[in-house]
């Protein structure tokens, strides 16, 4: 009698310890979701009800006794209404329809459990695991009792030997699927905590990083300012410092731009851009560099029609400045620099090629994220900008590369036809 039922009962177990790891598993991916981590439970909560009715013998009193108070104190105290009530309903339905549970008892303990399980949950804190232990001791105790004082007053009350048997080891396994479910929410919160750990840990780099690059403009627009109150400087000097001091917050002006572009890339008010026409004015501010660095450039527009994407002027200025920047700068000896445009299957791809010193495959991954730089007074924040303000521009951008041959760099936006 005891073994018939002992087997049943390790299956039930082993689907809890089953929906645990998956949980744990796959949840890292939303955890700062919460809708998609309740779809999560729900999709787990359902394929494991009906793996377990398709393939499980039903056994009313193992069901009833074991494994309902177990899912629904675990669901409602640990993860809270929605969750709770999906797993009171899936059980309990399923209980008295498919399983043939006693209607009454399982309905009544059922919804006291899920009552009190959610009460606990939105009044206390997830804290230690003893006490987190003893509310999940209490919840499936009150079950039980609530549960087999229905049946004995309904007069169903049967054999007294096999409910002492299941009851037993319901509270042990009660214990045990708490300390799992307990460690998995552990790993969750641990994981969390981790991530934003991280997080804070970029916006202070970011911030140091802010302040140390506008420290040197202001600080050379500084100098200038003193300058300029020297009593005996000529008109036009006094003009060029003038000319200097401008120029240094504009600068700062500019760093900042860039970084507030990272931190809030959204288009604010985006417009129709021309692509050839915004290609051919970031070519004409980087022409004198070019000159200095012995660069040529060729442009060609291949598609006869105009080009017109979605995006803000100057958000998509700065993507094409920061790429041929970086391309100009990979050419110290000088070389060349071409740039395409083209129209390929509705998509505008500018595709901008250097014959600079080129990457290997090792750089071209961590192109994009924050610091990774090769130059000495690099900040590797340009490409993260860009990757940034082209996702922003629902665009895709691509690198290749081979050391000492050079790079090519495409992006690719949604055309906008005419009309
Ligand atoms: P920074 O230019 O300040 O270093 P970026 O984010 O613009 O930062 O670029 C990051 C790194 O990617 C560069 O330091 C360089 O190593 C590499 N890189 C980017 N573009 C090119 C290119 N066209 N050719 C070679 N290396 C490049
Ligand atoms: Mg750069």
């Amino acid at each position: 009698m005891v073994q018939s039922v002992l087997l049943p009962v390790i299956h039930g177990l082993l689907y809890m310890i089953a929906a645990c790891l998956l949980f744990l598993v796959i949840n890292p991916k939303f955890i700062f979701d919460s809708r998609r981590r309740k779809l999560l439970f729900l999709a787990i909560l359902t394929l494991l009800s009906f793996v377990y009715l398709g393939y499980e013998e039903h056994n009313p009193m193992v069901y009833a006794l074991h494994l309902i108070p177990l899912s629904i104190a675990l669901a409602s105290l640990y993860e809270g209404a929605v969750p709770g009530i999906a797993t009171w309903a899936a059980f309990v339905f399923c209980g008295i329809f498919v399983v043939e549970t006693e209607g009454l008892p399982t309905l009544l303990a059922g919804t006291v459990l899920l009552g009190l399980g959610l009460l606990l949950h939105y009044k206390m804190e997830i804290s230690s695991h003893k006490r987190m232990s003893l509310y999940t001791i209490c919840l499936v105790m009150i079950y039980l009792l609530l549960y087999l004082s229905t049946l004995w007053l309904q007069g169903r009350w049967e054999d007294t030997r096999l409910v002492t048997v299941i009851v037993t080891i319901t509270l042990v396994s009660s214990l045990f699927t708490n300390f799992i479910y307990f460690y998995v929410k552990h790993q969750e919160r641990f994981q969390r905590e981790l991530i934003l750990s991280e997080k804070y840990q970029l916006i202070g780099q970011l911030a140091a990083s802010l302040s140390h690059e506008i420290r040197n403009p202001l600080t050379t627009t500084r100098g200038f300012l003193q300058l300029m109150g020297n009593e005996n400087v000529s008109k036009e000097a006094m003009e060029r410092y003038r000319t200097y001091a401008f120029e240094g917050i504009d600068h700062a002006n500019s760093i900042i731009t860039d970084y507030l572009n990272f931190s809030k890339p959204s288009l604010e008010e985006p417009t129709l851009l021309n692509v050839k026409e915004e290609v051919d004015g970031v070519i004409s501010w980087l022409h004198p560099f070019s000159v200095v660095a012995n660069i040529t450039i060729n442009v060609h527009h291949l598609a006869d029609t105009s080009l017109q994407i979605w995006g803000e002027p100057k958000k998509f200025q700065q993507c094409l400045l920061n790429v041929m920047k970086n391309a100009i700068e990979s050419m110290p000896e000088g070389g060349s620099l071409t740039v395409h445009t083209r129209l390929k299957v509705e998509m505008v791809q500018i595709i901008i090629r250097d014959t600079g010193v080129g990457m290997s495959s090792t750089a071209i991954k961590r192109v994009g994220r924050p610091y990774f730089t090769t130059k000495e007074s690099g900040t590797g924040l340009g490409l993260m900008v860009v990757v940034s303000l082209v996702k922003a521009m629902n665009g895709k951008i691509y690198f290749r590369s081979k050391p000492n041959e050079g790079t090519i760099c495409e992006m690719h936006f949604g055309l906008i036809s005419n009309g």
